[in-house]
């Protein structure tokens, strides 16, 4: 993104060029199906007033001018809005989610809404009403979820419950920020859990995610000697990938060999914050799906027999499998009798008091579709928010790096996490290992010119050819 804004400020490329070559590339790509809606008319004339400050050199800073996507479930003034799902359908919010509305006062272009997993539920961007990629399903690999869309697109917001920013960042070879909770407002966001949901930032590189976060410049690098990095042991689970595990291990012993101390940590509950999680999450999404009832802002049934039956038929019908059974689930711990049990023991046990830590993303690199498919929602976004969902309970600040490539020529990402509001020192280490491992930045001329062979092969093909990290 600097070096655009860099291009943008020195007058060698326009906003209205740049976002043409955008609105170029989206459409090249639509087999991915990375947007559900392209605000092709609203980025042109946004890109027109940005060149206009340009020409009057009065640029608003660094965003000024650059595309930026928007998960399809913040909301955005006059675009539609559906979290993928048959229930938000047609809705057309009157106003900008609040972290919409600081991007565009910095002068971004909205390009467009991406593709996500229904409400945000899943954790492979493969159960939205829009559908994930359709062509050659043999052929191409999950790109995590549930803000695949967002992955796909490159530079985008995404939401974060659990994992949904930082896993599909670790599958497609992007940095993630996930930031404090309360440091980026999710007002505007069309919340899945209230006390959780944060927007997620995808980008290529550590410089850009610190840009969208914390709408500033990382000032340096980490002064790594005097890091204490802690590698949670209870992280080290059967079901890790051994490769990962090994760059896992390689990432501790670069942050050592530079002067940093690494001590290996015990964090002992946390094989139980998966469950504590879906004990949240479930509930929290009970409570928020309750509003969309057919009588505003969503799909209404043809059932005009009685109010009740008139609700029941709506969310039948406009919700999928998966959103009902969290419903269906958060009801049940939210019960009088279950309250105290479930839900109330849930929350006591978010962890508040941590260090710099440094683990895997998630267990394994992206898998093909066709095998991701073959188990439930649930079950997989058990396994793929193992590592990330703890630190939304506890409102902490996390980064995923792309780190290696596995053997199977597939990147794999590792993540940081530290204590809430330390967003920016959080950032610089990351930026510091970003600069050790040199795992080339994803060119987007490199997809320009690869997206036909993208059509035919599979993704895995477009990643074969990637160049490999030089640490690792
Ligand atoms: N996969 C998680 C879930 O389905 C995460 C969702 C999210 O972060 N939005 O609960």
């Amino acid at each position: 993104m600097l070096e655009v804004s860099a291009a943008l400020k020195q007058g060698q490329i326009t906003p209205t060029e740049l976002c043409q070559k955008c609105l170029s590339l989206i459409k090249k790509t639509k087999f991915l199906h990375a947007y559900i809606t392209v605000s092709e008319e609203v980025a042109l004339k946004q890109a027109e007033e940005s060149e206009k400050r340009y020409k009057h050199e009065q640029s608003l800073g660094d965003l000024d001018g650059i595309p930026i996507a928007v998960k399809d479930n913040f909301s955005t003034s006059g675009i539609e809005t559906t979290c993928a799902s048959n229930m938000l359908k047609g809705y057309v919010p009157p106003y900008n989610a609040r972290v919409v509305s600081k991007l565009l006062d910095q002068g971004a272009l909205l390009i467009g809404k991406t593709n996500l997993d229904e409400f945000a539920i899943g954790s492979g961007r493969t159960d939205g009403v829009f559908g994930p990629r359709k062509q050659n399903p043999h052929n191409w690999l999950i790109t995590g979820g549930s803000s695949g869309g967002s992955a796909a697109a490159m530079s985008a917001l995404g939401s974060a419950t659990g994992g949904s920013t930082r896993n599909p960042a670790a599958h497609c070879r992007l940095a993630s920020s996930k930031p404090s909770y309360g440091l980026v407002s999710h007002h505007g966001l069309i919340l899945l859990v209230n006390l959780m949901d944060v927007p997620g930032i995808l980008t290529r590189c550590v410089d850009d995610a610190a840009i969208v976060t914390l709408l500033n410049h990382l000032f340096g690098l980490a002064d790594v000697s005097k890091l204490c990095i802690e590698i949670p042991k209870e992280y080290l689970v059967p079901e890790l990938l051994s490769e990962v595990q090994s760059f896992w291990s390689k990432a501790a012993d670069l942050f050592e060999s530079e002067g940093a101390k690494v001590i290996e940590v015990s964090i002992p509950h946390t094989s139980y914050s998966i469950v504590c999680y879906h004990v949240s999450c479930t509930s929290g999404v009970a409570l928020n799906m309750a509003r969309l009832d057919g009588l505003q802002c969503s799909h209404r049934c043809d059932t005009d027999v009685s109010t009740q039956s008139m609700y029941a038929s709506t969310r039948q019908e406009a919700f999928n499998d998966v959103v009902r059974g969290r419903i269906l689930s958060g009801n049940f711990f939210l019960l009088k009798e279950n309250w105290e049990n479930y839900f109330i023991k849930a929350q006591k046990s978010a962890t508040s008091h941590l260090d710099v830590f440094l683990t895997p993303t998630i267990l394994s690199e992206a898998v093909p579709y066709l095998e991701f498919i073959k188990v439930d929602n649930r079950t997989r976004s058990s396994q793929n928010d193992i590592f990330t969902q703890a630190v939304n309970m506890a409102g902490l600040p996390a980064v995923s790096i792309p780190a290696a490539l596995s053997n199977q020529g597939l990147p794999v990402g590792l993540r940081f996490f530290e204590h809430a509001f330390c967003d920016q020192q959080l950032l610089t280490v990351a930026k510091w290992f970003e600069k050790q491992v040199q795992f080339p930045v994803i060119q987007l001329q490199e997809f320009m010119d690869d997206c036909s062979s993208m059509i035919t092969h599979s993704t895995k093909l477009a990643f074969n050819t990637l160049k490999r990290p030089k640490k690792f």
